[in-house]
């Protein structure tokens, strides 16, 4: 490896790490925005948790975070298989939004609902799609004038994804009536399972009686397919605390 100065091999520090209401990759919808109920917290590190190098930022209602899919393998192959084509046709990974990719960079929009700088310099984020821990290596303001295309061609996923039913046991509602933060987790399930968050190959099955379970803040929400007919929903049918 060549180890000169002007090396082609460049060195990423992060500047922060989300903390986020997804414990787990398992879940996460595919895109941001997609969950506008999630929080996120960027929380920067030194010497970037600095309040002059966000001076301005206030002003933007929405950010573009580049970080760093760490909980991905850094082996990565020119074809994938995105979830949105039912994981089993092929596209190159350049033409994917994959999580298996050469220098395992992502991007992300989202929303910056306030700046904390209480301690330190905090971000305060909804809709993003990034698992908790997540480290951020930067961050700029989104310009729509300039970034945004609503007429833009999208290639195999040309929409928004269509949404699932989503159904809560009694017993699940009962549960969550008994939390502070009870209408905006109700939400954040909602919006999650709505993505229906199985992996796609399984979404095939006709009716599957599995149980499972998507973490969400300190909870494990366990839900399974209930068939009506020719509608397939999705049922919470409990809300336990996480295991550990
Ligand atoms: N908007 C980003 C991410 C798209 S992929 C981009 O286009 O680059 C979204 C998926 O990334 C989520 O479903 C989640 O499972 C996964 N993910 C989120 N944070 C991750 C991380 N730190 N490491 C690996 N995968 C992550």
């Amino acid at each position: 490896m060549d180890d000169a100065p002007n090396s082609e091999h460049f060195t990423l520090t992060p500047i922060g790490h989300v903390v986020s209401d997804y414990p787990d990759k398992f879940g996460i919808p595919r895109q941001p925005g997609l969950a506008p109920a999630a929080n996120a917290r960027l929380v920067l590190t030194a010497p970037y948790n600095d309040l002059l190098a966000v001076r301005g930022l206030e002003d933007f209602s929405h950010l573009w975070l580049s970080f760093i899919f760490h909980q991905s393998p850094e082996r990565w192959s020119p074809l994938v298989r995105p979830p949105r084509l039912g994981g089993n046709k092929k596209v190159g990974v350049f033409a994917s939004r994959s999580t298996h990719r050469p220098n395992r960079l992502g991007l992300s929009l989202v929303r910056l609902v306030g700046i904390d700088s209480q301690h330190g310099v905090a971000l305060q984020l909804q809709g993003c799609d990034l698992v908790s821990g997540t480290p951020v290596v930067d961050i700029k303001p989104y310009l729509p004038w300039a970034e945004s295309h609503p007429n833009a061609q999208a290639g195999f996923a040309p929409e928004a994804p269509s949404l699932m039913e989503v159904a809560f046991h009694p017993s699940a509602l009962d549960t969550l009536a008994l939390r502070q933060d009870s209408a905006t987790l109700l939400a954040l399930i909602e919006q999650v399972l709505s993505q229906d968050p199985r992996p796609a190959y399984q979404q095939k099955d006709k009716v599957s009686e599995r149980l499972y379970g998507v973490r969400l803040r300190d909870v494990d929400v366990k839900f399974r397919q209930r068939q009506k007919g020719e509608a397939t929903t999705l049922e919470v049918m409990a809300i336990e605390p996480c295991a550990e």
